[in-house]
């Protein structure tokens, strides 16, 4: 998950995600359109018709100073002039115009960065309150201007934005603070360094819109312009080169007079649009990957991918809601982070549950094949005892015989509950659930155990059961696990070896393990079987076909017993020639009192 998160984090870094995003950010602009109240600007334009009635660009001078001068009898406040005016020829119209610009009580003018010479400077003869720059910063991606930089420097000279210039003329009590991350605006912090030039996201609108040959028609028509900021540009198709696609103009492009209106309104009536920061879009995209995990923990199922499939619905609804609000989300990244997360989480589910339900499975079978051997087990005591007891009760038997039937049903009543004991601890051995028991014990106390315990059923089939070398070491452990391994072996070799053959046992010490190995003159195993006889309820075709009752099971308890006691199981065999089954123990260096046992 955390993987997930990163990922979708770096992912939303990238040049694509951004590009995603700003898409996003249009569309989502379009869709709800962010409205402004009621305007206190308005653009003056020197559209195709005042252009053709006055000579043109080429008498742009000619145009300014009459339309400043109509102008000027509606009283406007503040007028913004969105063209550089620094070309020095045509002297007499700028005379006018300069004449005709100092009767507007607050006059900016524009200035721009040129990539050679720094700041491009009006003529000083036209009077102004201050410069403002019109550089409008369109996205290098995609051309299409969504912000504003606030700030402009070069060199040592910075300029405030025209539209910021044009608040400051029209609400001079507004406070205007800096530091070096943000500046604050009538008390609205808005979060952008200098050196990025405090950009300021743009929440354009209709703005109304009089030419000056509209003025110049009707010269009584003032209403528009009185007491308002009047933004003076060029607004002709043909002329005006400053026109940037915006995210609500439809491919068509917006002139730059309009662009820094719109940012004039924005900033006056403080509608602003508010990117969060990236340290709250990461929370975000971790919130949804913690989420995505948290539905897949607690659930699964329909529950799940309802819960899931909500979990989307609200990534993506998050992002609109918010714009209604004025804060702007990141698209990308939480949108990666809730999809991954959900695919991630529900495949991690998928294969953990088949993983559980393939456990289940095999746990079950692994208990009926449990029960099965328990019954088949248990079927030799409780015959005995069930035919003892029944001849006891049915016929008046001599004491001595009584008694002898007596001890017989004890002892098998007590094989039979060391047997049930026995299968209880290795299944619950095999569950991990058990704690060995660690008790110290001499080697060949155990052998001697075992063989006084197998010894009746090989004398059955005249096999003598001998003692080859036997080093003795001390053994840690659970003794009676380990008795019952031995005699497992023991028991195996008598049953798979003809009559009068011979078993013989065996302990050698090598290093810190001790061998101790059965070895018979039977049947052997065929090399293919070797493996497979340490399976659960595997049995060899001969031993299948022979007189031998078995299970299959013996050994693989053994195998078990051997490697919980930190030890293995080796065996060595071939077809008529014998096997050989040895364990391999962990031992303990202190030779014990008493010798080696003969
Ligand atoms: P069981 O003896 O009840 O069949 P085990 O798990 O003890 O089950 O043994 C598994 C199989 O391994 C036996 O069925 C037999 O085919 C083979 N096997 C075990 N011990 C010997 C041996 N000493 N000689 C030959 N085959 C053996």
């Amino acid at each position: 998950m955390t993987g997930v998160f990163l990922f979708a984090a770096v992912a939303g870094w990238t040049t694509l995600a951004a590009q995603i995003d700003s898409d996003v950010y249009d569309f989502l602009f379009r869709l709800q359109r962010p409205t402004l109240g009621r305007p206190s600007s308005v653009i003056y334009g020197i559209d195709e018709r005042t252009l053709t009635q006055s000579g043109g660009l080429r008498n742009i001078r000619g145009i300014l100073a009459d339309g400043v001068e109509r102008l000027a009898a509606c009283k406007p406040k503040a007028l913004l002039v969105d063209i550089v005016l620094a070309d020095p020829t045509d002297a007499a119209n700028a005379g006018r115009l300069a004449a005709a610009l100092s009767t507007i009580p607050y006059v900016v003018l524009a200035t721009d960065l040129t990539p050679r010479h720094g700041w491009e400077q009006p003529l000083g003869i036209l009077p102004r309150r201050a410069l403002g720059h019109v550089h409008a910063d369109p996205d290098p991606y995609d051309n299409v201007v969504r912000q504003v930089p606030l700030e402009k420097i070069s060199g040592r000279e910075r300029h405030w934005a025209l539209s910021l210039e044009a608040l400051r003329a029209m609400q001079p009590a507004v406070t205007i603070e800096e530091d070096p991350k943000a500046i604050t605006i009538g008390g609205t912090r808005l979060p952008g360094k200098r050196e990025d030039g405090r950009p300021m996201l743009i929440r354009f609108g209709a703005m109304p819109e009089v030419t000056l040959a509209d003025l110049a028609d009707n010269p009584a028509n003032c209403a528009p312009f009185t007491g308002k900021a009047v933004f003076l540009g060029l607004t002709a198709q043909s002329a005006a080169q400053d026109r940037h696609p915006t995210p609500i103009s439809f491919g068509e492009s917006m002139v730059g007079v309009a662009i820094h209106a719109n940012a004039y309104e924005t900033l006056a009536q403080r509608a602003f649009l508010r990117p969060v920061g990236n340290l709250e879009s990461i929370l975000f995209a971790l919130a949804l990957a913690l989420a995505a995990s948290a539905i897949f923990y607690f659930y699964s199922g329909w529950p799940a991918y309802t819960l899931a499939a909500g979990l989307l619905a609200v990534t993506h609804v998050i992002p609109w809601y918010a714009f209604q609000a004025g804060i702007i989300f990141p698209y990308t990244a939480p949108l990666l982070a809730a999809w991954l997360g959900i695919a991630a989480a529900a495949t991690f589910q998928y294969f953990s549950t088949r993983r559980a339900l393939h456990k289940a499975e095999a746990d079950r079978s692994r208990y009926q094949e449990a029960i099965h051997f328990v019954a088949h087990e248990m079927r030799s005591p409780l015959t005995a005892i069930q035919g003892s007891s029944e001849l006891m009760g049915r016929y008046k038997l001599p004491e001595e015989k009584r008694a002898q039937m007596a001890q017989m049903i004890n002892a098998e009543s007590k094989r039979l509950a060391r047997m049930i004991q026995t299968f209880l601890d290795v299944e619950r051995l095999g569950e991990g659930e058990m704690q060995l028991k660690r008790e110290t014990f001499e080697l060949t106390a155990l052998v001697q155990v075992c063989l006084d315990r197998a010894r009746p059923l090989a004398d059955r089939k005249r096999i003598p059961i001998e003692l080859a070398s036997m080093e003795n070491t001390t053994l840690t452990g659970d003794r009676e696990l380990m008795e019952y391994a031995l005699y497992n072996l023991l028991t195996n070799a008598v049953k798979y070896s003809p009559p009068e053959t011979t078993v013989t046992i065996r302990a050698a010490k090598q290093g810190h393990s001790v061998h101790l190995s059965v070895r018979d003159q039977g049947v052997g195993i065929e090399p293919s079987d070797l493996k497979k006889i340490f399976q659960k309820f595997y049995r060899t075709r001969s031993a299948e076909k022979g007189p031998e009752m078995g299970t299959g099971i013996g050994l693989s308890i053994v195998e078990q017993i051997v490697t919980h006691h930190g030890g293995r199981i080796e065996v060595e065999s071939s077809p008529g020639a014998g096997s050989c089954f040895t364990m391999v123990l962990p031992a303990q260096d202190r030779v014990p009192a008493g010798g080696p046992m003969r």
